[in-house]
Order: C-alpha cells, then sequence, then structure tokens
C-alpha cells in the first residue's frame, strides 16, 4: 500500500520519521527482551499433559514411561513426570492418571462402522435364546414401527437355540402382519424375511437362487424366509436407504461408542460412498472423533482409480485408497470355502462369493486396481478360500513385480497349515478379529473336525511364521471393545465356558503380543506405521487409560478392565464417569 503525503503534511515529514525511528527502536527492545524469555523457557509449553502413569508405548526404543506431552495434536514428550514436566506451562491441562495404564489408542482394522451404528438403535436379537423369545423382540418392535418402516438388524444365532434350527418366517409372521421384517444372523451372511418382506421383493417359489447365494425352501419349495449370502440382496435391493440425516446420526452413535471403548481409528469395510460423504461432513466439522480409513467394494474399484486415489489417500482423520473384496462366505453359515466337505454337511465345501466368479475376472480386476496403487483387503475365511486368494496375490506380484503393498486378508480363519509360509513370504496382512475365536470356538469342531481346528483363528502360528497381524473386532458382527478382544486373544476361553484353559490353547499370544497387533499392526495395515499406533514424539496424540492393568491381572480379569479416559489427536474425547 502506498502512502500519499498532502502539502500540508510534507513540512512535518522530519518530525515523523524521527518519531517513528522512536517507536521502532522501542519494538526492537521489546522484541529481544520477549525473545530472551523464550530462550529461558526453551520451548513452548504443552496443552495437555498425562503425568503418573504407567506408560506403555509399543515403541521397541523407549518401552515404557511414566509421563506423556501432547502439543497441538503429537505428542512432544515421553518420558518420566520429572522430564514431562518441563513442558508445563500456565495454559496446560494436567491430567494425573494416579497409576493407571496409558496405552496408544486402539485402532480397529476391520469394522462396518454404519451397521455398528445402526445396530444400537435396531432391534436386538443377540440374546434371544428360543424361537419364541425371537419372535416376541420382533414382535414388540413392529408395534413400535411407524408404518411403511423397516424392522432390521437383529443379529440373531440360531446356534444358542435347542434345537439350533433355522427361524422360519411363519415364526413371525403373525406379529408383524403389515411390517416388513429383514433380520441378519449375527454373521451377516444370512437373514430372515417376513411374508411382507418378501412379497415387497417378489420372492416366490419360482424365484431361483442366485449365483453366490441360496433362497432356503420347504418340501414344497417355497421360501423358508431365510436367504443366505448373495439371495439377501432381493430383499435388500427393496430397503429403503438411509436418509442423509438419520446416517449423520447413525455415524454420530458409532463414533461417541468408539470414543468409550478407546478406539482412536478405525479401517471401515465396505462402507456406502453417502458413509463417506458423512464421515468428511463431519471432520469438516471438526466433529470425526474417531480416524477412519475407508475401504469400499471391491468391484467398484475404479470409483477410486478414475480420479487418481492411491492407497492411505486423504487427511489423518479420514482417508480411502483400500477395497474391500469377498472370496467366500462364513463358516456360521457353512459358506466359507474349504478344500474338504464340512463334517455336519457332508455335501457342502462351502460357497465362493459371486466376485470369485469367474475366476480371471477377479484376478483383472485385482491387477488394475493394484496397477491404479489402490489396497487390497480381500476377506477369506475357509482354507481354501484363502488359498485362492494367495494365489492372486502372488500373480498381481509376479505381474507387477516387488512393492510395498501390504495385501491384506481379512479373518483368514481356517489356514491350510501349507499356506502359513506362503503368507509370510507374499508379505500378507492378516486382519483377524480374536473375539471370533472364542464365539465360532463353540461349535466350529462339529463343523470342520477335530484336524482342521488346529489351524483355525492361528494367531500364534501366524506370528511364529513372521505374519504381521492387525487385529479388530469386525464390529457388528462382533462388539467393538477391545478389551474383548484381548481377552479373546490371550485366553481362548469360549464363550459357553467350556474351555476355560483355551479352546486350541497352542494358539494363544500374550497380551503384549495383542495390544501390539491392535494398535502398530493395525496402523501399519492401512500404511499409517509413521503417524501412529506407538507412544512416540512427534506421532499423533492418540491416547487410552484403563482402569486396570492388564498386564499384571489374572487374564480370565482382562475383560471386565473400562477406559478411563481416550485422547485423540490430543482433544479429550471421552472421560468415564465416576
Ligand atoms: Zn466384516
Amino acid at each position: 500500500m502506498g502512502v500519499h503525503l498532502t502539502t500540508g503534511e510534507v513540512r512535518s515529514g522530519q518530525t515523523q520519521r524521527r518519531g517513528l525511528r522512536t517507536v521502532t527502536l522501542a519494538l526492537f527492545l521489546v522484541t529481544i527482551s520477549l525473545l530472551r524469555l523464550a530462550a529461558a523457557q526453551s520451548r513452548p509449553a504443552a496443552d495437555l499433559i498425562i503425568t503418573h502413569a504407567k506408560v506403555w508405548t509399543v515403541d521397541k526404543n523407549r518401552p515404557t514411561a511414566e509421563a506423556v506431552a501432547v502439543l497441538g495434536e503429537r505428542i512432544v514428550a515421553v518420558g518420566t513426570s520429572a522430564e514431562v514436566t518441563a513442558w508445563q506451562g500456565p495454559g496446560t491441562r494436567v491430567i494425573d492418571a494416579g497409576g493407571k495404564l496409558l496405552l496408544p489408542g486402539f485402532n480397529d482394522a476391520h469394522v462396518h462402522f454404519v451397521s455398528g451404528g445402526m445396530q444400537l438403535d435396531n432391534v436386538d436379537l443377540k440374546e434371544a435364546d428360543s424361537q419364541e423369545e425371537f419372535a416376541r423382540r420382533i414382535g414388540e418392535r413392529a408395534k413400535a414401527t411407524p408404518q411403511g418402516e423397516w424392522v432390521l438388524g437383529g443379529d440373531w444365532d440360531h446356534e444358542r437355540w435347542s434345537p439350533a434350527e433355522l427361524p422360519t418366517r411363519q415364526l413371525i409372521d403373525a406379529v408383524t402382519p403389515a411390517t416388513p421384517v429383514f433380520v441378519n444372523r449375527y454373521d451377516g451372511h444370512m437373514a430372515l424375511a417376513n411374508s411382507v418382506a418378501l412379497r415387497l421383493a417378489r420372492v416366490t417359489a419360482k424365484t431361483p437362487d442366485p449365483p453366490g447365494g441360496t433362497i432356503v425352501r420347504d418340501a414344497q419349495g417355497n421360501p423358508t424366509g431365510v436367504l443366505k449370502d448373495a439371495a439377501m440382496g432381493y430383499v435388500q435391493k427393496v430397503i429403503p436407504p438411509l436418509t442423509r440425516e438419520r446416517r449423520t446420526q447413525v455415524v454420530k452413535r458409532a463414533l461417541a461408542h468408539a470414543a468409550s471403548l478407546g478406539v482412536t481409528s478405525v479401517q471401515d469395510m465396505n462402507p456406502e460412498y453417502a458413509d463417506i460423504a458423512v464421515y468428511s461432513e463431519l471432520a469438516e466439522k471438526g466433529e470425526l472423533i474417531t480416524r477412519i480409513y475407508a475401504a469400499p467394494l471391491e468391484p467398484q474399484w475404479n470409483d477410486q482409480a478414475k480420479i487418481g486415489i492411491r492407497r492411505a489417500f486423504g487427511s489423518s482423520y479420514l482417508r480411502m485408497g483400500a477395497l474391500k473384496g469377498y472370496a467366500d462366505g462364513s463358516l456360521g453359515s457353512t459358506t466359507a470355502y474349504f478344500f474338504e466337505p464340512y463334517d455336519d454337511t457332508p455335501q457342502s465345501r462351502g460357497l465362493l462369493s459371486s466376485e470369485m466368479r469367474p475366476l480371471p475376472a477377479m484376478r483383472g480386476r485385482m491387477m488394475k486396481a493394484d496397477e491404479a496403487g489402490l489396497q487390497l483387503c480381500i476377506h477369506a475365511i475357509g482354507d481354501q478360500g484363502i488359498s485362492m486368494i494367495l494365489d492372486l496375490f502372488q500373480d498381481v506380484a509376479r505381474a507387477h513385480g516387488e512393492r510395498d503393498r501390504r495385501f491384506r486378508i481379512e479373518h483368514a480363519q481356517h489356514m491350510a497349515p501349507a499356506d502359513f509360509e506362503r503368507f509370510a513370504k507374499l508379505h500378507v496382512i492378516a486382519s483377524m478379529q480374536p473375539y471370533h475365536a472364542i464365539d465360532d470356538g463353540r461349535w466350529a469342531e462339529k463343523r470342520i473336525g477335530p484336524e482342521r481346528i488346529k489351524s483355525t483363528y492361528a494367531f500364534r502360528s501366524m506370528l511364529d511364521h513372521g505374519v504381521r497381524l492387525a487385529f479388530g473386532t469386525d464390529w457388528n458382527v462382533a462388539p467393538l471393545s477391545p478389551m474383548l478382544g484381548i481377552y479373546a486373544a490371550v485366553t481362548r476361553a469360549t464363550l459357553d465356558g467350556k474351555n476355560p484353559q483355551g479352546w486350541v490353547p497352542e494358539q494363544k499370544i500374550t497380551v503384549a503380543e495383542t495390544v501390539e497387533a491392535y494398535t502398530m499392526g493395525s496402523a501399519y495395515a492401512e500404511f499409517q506405521e509413521k503417524e501412529k499406533g506407538s507412544i512416540t514424539p512427534g506421532k499423533l496424540a492418540d491416547l487410552v487409560v484403563l482402569s486396570g492393568d492388564i498386564f499384571q491381572m489374572r487374564s480370565e480379569a482382562v475383560q471386565d478392565v473400562k477406559v478411563e479416559l481416550t485422547v485423540v489427536g490430543g482433544r479429550v474425547v471421552y472421560e468415564r464417569q465416576k
């Protein structure tokens, strides 16, 4: 900006200049003294200090400490309480952890975040211990459901009932005469529709089974209401989508739930694009209090590729660039794909997903996704399903050469013993969910026999072969609580209480190994090991304080440990009410 002086002002120019010089000198002196003061303090003050903690850093350079200082969204100091107190200034919030355990925030490597948020709202059939209770809960919910809305969710488990028979639409039709119902089994691989829902979806005796799916039928060939895997699509197509407003509500519920459990990052498997839009809007407003890595469905690989999105693209709060694919179904639905038949269903070896048929099409898409720099995370549960994905990964790596691409197999539940080595050699990450082991462990042997269970949820064998583990829950399929996951990996004590010493105990791992898989392991699985996963100066300040020391207590007690405090990017997002 120029300064224009009128004739009258020119005359007093000399005096003004002298005055300016005096002001400049004064400013100079003030600046010098401020700099001296800053130099005496030697560093800016921390925004947050947590002292008197048992810090377990998951950083091999400094495995334990007493205190952590945070400036802005990052960790600036880790050390003794005295060392870290040097970062304290008048504006610093100091939290005395009272000797409690402080860990890096948990990073759940496999969730279905919006389904989880919806589960917090939907009809709850998880605890329904009989067909009668199942029908009663659905009837009650239908009565409270506004006209035109559906009864959804549920997460029922017929393995809890005796006899363990699948439910039918007849069981619930009388209590839901005008309300469409579509309630899923807890593993998400089958669901029960009532007659209203089947009518809306136009599923009749004449409807064929789609590839990769089954319409369960009675002796006359009529649908019983249970639809497996791809057949669920018939009904899903006619369920009205969530409104933006409701979706935002659901995400906010999920975020609050994650914060209360010490989960500071999640890797969201097959989100809808509308979910990502909500995450993005919340991130913009500073309301995304859980960091999210989103992995949309693999067949849509080109949506990301065509606009140049590569793995781990985005901000510290929201990233994309991964793809989630499916090789097969689940053990619970007898659709996981095995080399040998099921022991309790000898006519079946399971089902390959529709994505895998024909196989060259799957290979072609994986090649293109890899070429575009996208990360591949493929669900594979049965031993042959896993083996086929390893083959495909090998094809991709051979065609495009060695590169740090971090292929992932999601679940990796039932390993062919010969495949551990291949898994390690291809640097494939095993993205596993320990809670499933104590859940499926109740009945897995009946389904696959005594031999195959030895390499089932094989945490120990994976680590012994040098395979990297990334832990998570598969929420909403299992509870989001990391404490339950740690308890499961360490005890392998099945939920029915029948294996107190551990189901296939050789596959147990230690608390330290489990915590690492749940923090650094999952950070590595999303290319973020330099940003988070350990309590290290320079990394994002994602921290959690626990009510008890899980390294010292009896392993059975780990499941009762509570989260006292959750910090994401230096911000306290949860504090337990006393
Ligand atoms: Zn899943």
